[in-house]
Formats: C-alpha cells, structure tokens, sequence
C-alpha cells in the first residue's frame, strides 16, 4: 500500500498549521490559535499546563497572569527577577506576583532566553518612536485594555509584561537591545499553574522593529491536564 504524505496545511494569511505538540502531555483541554495582532485571555486551573507555540517564528507573545480568584494580585517582573536573581526568563524560572507567590512556572521552553523587561507597545509608544503615520496601528496596551475589560480590568490593572518569544539582549553595560529574535516557527514555551490564573495575551501587532520580524504570524495556546 502506497501511503502518501498530505501537502502542509496553509491558513487564508499564509502561515502553515503548526502540528507540533504541547510541551508537556496530557489531555488536551483547550487548543485554540490566536489570530496575528489579535488578543487572547484564558483560565488556567491550578496544575494544568499552558504551551504557547510560536506558529510562525519569531512572534512576540505580550503575556500578563493574574490569581484567578484576587486579580488584584498579578504578574511582578521586579519579584520575579528578584527572586531568580536573573533578568532571563528560563526553564525553572517562577513567575511571581506582587506577594512574591508563585504564579505559573516554566516547566519547558525551547528559546534560549525569554523576556520580561522589554515591555509592551501601545498607539503612544509608536507614535514617539516611530512617528505620527504610525497613529492608526493598535499595539500590545490597546489588546491588553481589550482584553482584561471583559473580566472588569482596565488600565490600572496592567503591568510590566513577559515577552515571549521576544529577544532583549541586556549588554555589559547594562543597556538594552530589542533585535532579531531567537525563536523559530513551532518553538514552544510551557507554563504550569501553580494556582489558578488568568492568562491575557497580545500577540504582538508591532511592525515598526523586528520584534516580530517584521511579519505578524499566528499563536496556538494549548492547555493540557497531566
Ligand atoms: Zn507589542
């Protein structure tokens, strides 16, 4: 019997399906593709694992977590860098809230550094950087205040993100760098729960530096329960 091998599936913007796995088995309990420039939020319960695929390659994943059941307790870079005594976002890295608790830790990750200092985009930011024409284009904040509204969050409640898949470089004297990325399509990074989150992500719309590589591609959230 001749068994052939099916043509790679394209979606309508031109981007493969991506049929890599999550990091960590389980029962798949939420599979869903966020759209390029698009936001996305989810609960995650309390041991169960989230993996974010970079589908296309080099595609930032702005990410806030806040405790599911006190949303006034979220995300703190400043307690998680603290803490790890490290400005890289690795393996074994514990995402920490403003109490210094355990929020979600990162269990797999296929890029060598991750970040959580580079921050966010916003239509303000870009307009300062990159000029006025620039006005029209929604950025990571405008997803974020999309997004958190419809759990009764606004403005106040956002803070300093993670940048998956997102290189920022800090060099030895301490400055900064938002260059080429390190990722790849398919490249995954998986985070366990270590209560139950709200996950809010802006798939980043940024197409004035290479944070994106210049090309907005999708992401796919899976959640699987060990
Ligand atoms: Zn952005």
């Amino acid at each position: 019997m001749i068994t052939t091998v099916p043509e790679r599936p394209v979606h309508a913007d031109g981007v493969p399906l991506d049929w890599s796995e999550p990091l960590v088995p389980g029962e798949v309990v939420l599979d869903e593709r966020v759209a390029p420039r698009g936001p996305w939020s989810g609960i995650v319960r309390a041991g169960d694992v989230l993996t974010i695929v970079d589908v296309g390659g080099n595609q930032s994943a702005d990410f806030l977590v806040y405790a599911a059941d006190d949303t006034d307790e979220r995300y703190s870079a400043a307690d998680t860098i603290a803490w790890q005594r490290n400005v890289y976002v690795r393996t074994g890295t514990v995402l920490r809230s403003n109490l210094g608790l355990p929020l979600m830790t990162v269990v797999g990750n296929e890029v060598d550094r991750q970040d959580t200092i580079g921050g966010a985009c916003s239509k303000e930011s870009n307009t300062l950087r990159y000029g006025h024409h620039t006005l029209y284009q929604h950025g990571c904040r405008e997803n974020f205040l999309a997004e958190a509204a419809r759990y009764g969050l606004g403005a106040r409640d956002l803070v300093s993100n993670l940048n998956w898949f997102m290189n920022v470089p800090v060099e030895e004297d301490g400055s900064l760098g938002i260059v080429d990325g390190m990722s790849a399509p398919g490249k995954r990074v998986a985070l366990r729960a270590e209560r139950d989150v709200l996950v809010i992500v802006s798939n980043c719309p940024q197409m004035n530096n290479p944070c994106n590589d210049f090309s907005c591609t999708p992401l796919r959230m899976v959640v699987t329960r060990p």
